[in-house]
């Protein structure tokens, strides 16, 4: 079905759910973030009605807005536990969160560091302190007038932060003989950040934007390291607009080609897979672990919650309530130290940055899936993330990132003042 934009769709689907939702609170009681919440004290089924309420015209109030802002928008609990198989934080949320950012409410403070544009977020900080301008081979936007390419690569915007995964997956597809260029996330956004916030006008500017800037190439195919990217190319910008190309997940990708990556190195270790929340929302558990299988000497071993059950990273979750985000992110870092693995493959960027500052706790290591097949094909970077997260302290980095904050256009003295937070929300008791 066609809709005129993103905001009548997520409107559309916000009434769909008011009207279906009984506000039994089932999806509230098994939700870890509500108890931690200022609502907690009103009760699962009346925090809900308020959320309901608000979709069916009423008052934008503080509960509903406690109870839409608090969710980490991903790990899916509560659609688990729904009986009437409705799917709260997406196509409740969302809508809910459009109508109170409607009602001039502010998003809550820490948000920024996820939001497109914004000189601060995540993204852009991170690359700064890892990637220099000589080492960057990605466009922030098509040239004028481009010469075609048969795929354009997007990276997304979280990639930027773990950057070594994108320069491996550009070595991985240059050694496949790929005629792709790179367009970088940061400028261009798939919109999947502001939808998630609600922000609907901009994500759908955004996204419509992203379109184009890949359209610009006349590619027959585009592929995205980030599969929030992936789901709005597919399943979200098309409900209302042309996309003009055929659109994969990098796993889908590489898998379709997998004949043509020349594997050379044996990497004998004993891997478990961490499925993201995107994956679950996809139903894509397959093409990773059928890549994975094709790394000569990789073992796959599975965590006793894997695939759609598979245990959420606590991602958004620190920007909201830090509290809780540690021991959502040991859970399933418990499961695959249970699994005896050498290696917790992650699939998503936001993932592996909750997991790898905790990797120096656990007998395994944190290594970006892709990092496994790079390291086969012998295109390996250095993740100069987990040194950073393991070191753990502000100074030192400092000290280890100089040369690549003199070479940004960051100066010293922003990235000290940004630190902490990103350090706070990720490193608690950091130096
Ligand atoms: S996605 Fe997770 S945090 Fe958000 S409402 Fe559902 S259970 Fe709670
Ligand atoms: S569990 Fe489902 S039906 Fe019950 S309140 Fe939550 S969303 Fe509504």
């Amino acid at each position: 079905m066609k809709y005129s934009d993103l905001s009548s769709y997520f409107e559309y689907k916000g009434r769909q759910f008011a009207e279906r939702c009984t506000n039994c609170g089932l999806c509230l009681e098994a939700c870890p973030v509500f108890p931690l919440t200022k609502v907690a004290n009103i009760g699962p089924k009346a925090a809900i009605t308020k959320v309901t309420d608000l979709l069916k015209g009423g008052e934008a109030s503080a509960e509903a807005y406690e109870v839409v802002f608090s969710c980490n928008r991903g790990c899916g609990l509560c659609a688990r536990a729904c009986p009437e198989g409705l799917m709260p934080y997406y196509l409740g949320f969302i809508p809910a969160a459009a109508r109170l950012a409607g009602a001039g409410l502010a998003l809550p403070p820490l948000t920024y560091q996820h939001l497109p544009r914004h000189r601060y977020n995540s993204a852009n900080f991170l690359s700064a302190l890892q990637v220099k301008p000589s080492d960057v081979r990605w466009m922030k936007r098509p040239p004028p007038n481009p010469e075609s390419a048969e795929v354009v690569f997007f990276t997304g915007c979280a990639p930027l932060g773990i950057p070594h995964t994108l320069l491996e997956t550009m070595g991985i597809m240059d050694s496949m003989g790929v005629n792709f260029v790179t367009l970088a996330g940061g400028d261009l956004c798939c919109g999947m950040a502001g939808t998630l916030w609600g922000d609907l006008k901009a994500a759908q500017r955004l996204g419509e934007d992203l379109v184009s800037a890949i359209a610009a190439f006349r590619p027959r195919k585009a592929v995205f390291f980030c599969s929030g990217c992936y789901v709005m190319c597919v399943g979200t910008l098309p409900r209302f607009g042309a996309v003009p190309f055929q659109s994969y997940e990098i796993t889908q990708f590489l898998l379709e080609n997998v004949d043509r990556i020349p594997f050379k190195k044996t990497v004998n270790r004993l891997v478990t897979l961490h499925d993201s929340c995107h994956s679950a929302r996809l139903g894509t558990f397959d093409a990773p672990r059928r890549l994975l299988q094709a790394v000569p000497g990789v073992k796959l071993v599975e965590m006793a919650h894997n695939r759609a059950d598979a245990l959420c990273c606590g991602g958004y979750t620190n920007s909201v309530h830090p509290e809780i985000s540690e021991p959502m992110r040991r859970a399933p870092m418990f499961e695959a130290e249970a699994t005896g693995a050498e290696v917790m493959a992650t699939l998503c960027a936001g993932c592996h940055q909750s997991f790898a500052p905790l990797e120096a706790r656990y007998p395994f290591e944190v290594r970006s899936f892709i990092s496994l097949l790079a390291e086969s094909v012998g295109v390996q970077r250095d993740d100069r993330f987990k040194k950073y997260v393991r070191l753990a302290n502000i100074p030192g980095i400092m000290s280890e990132a100089r040369d690549y904050i003199s070479a940004s256009d960051f100066t010293p003295d922003e990235i000290e003042r940004i630190l902490p937070d990103y350090l706070d929300r990720f490193c608690p008791g950091h130096g």
